[in-house]
């Protein structure tokens, strides 16, 4: 065990484009997935792809795929 945290520089949040995929240290939010299993993440774009992006950030669910009902594992 150890103390690894020590070397730690900020560092600007890079994120990948949802669009273009490029990555980019100026994301903007342009939307937040929420999933049923396990925590939602947001969406990224860059600057110019954001210009796409409807100014509020709209939230998007990702339904699940359709189980028969009634069946529990
Ligand atoms: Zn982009």
């Amino acid at each position: 065990m150890g103390t690894g945290d020590r070397d730690r520089e900020p560092r600007p949040p890079v994120r990948m484009c949802v669009r273009c995929e490029v990555t980019t240290e100026t994301p903007v939010v342009v939307g937040v997935v929420h999933q049923n299993s396990g925590p939602g993440f947001v969406v990224y774009a860059c600057q110019a792809c954001a210009m796409h992006y409807p100014p509020q950030p709209e939230v998007l669910t990702v339904l699940s795929p359709p189980r028969r009902a009634g069946s529990t594992q």
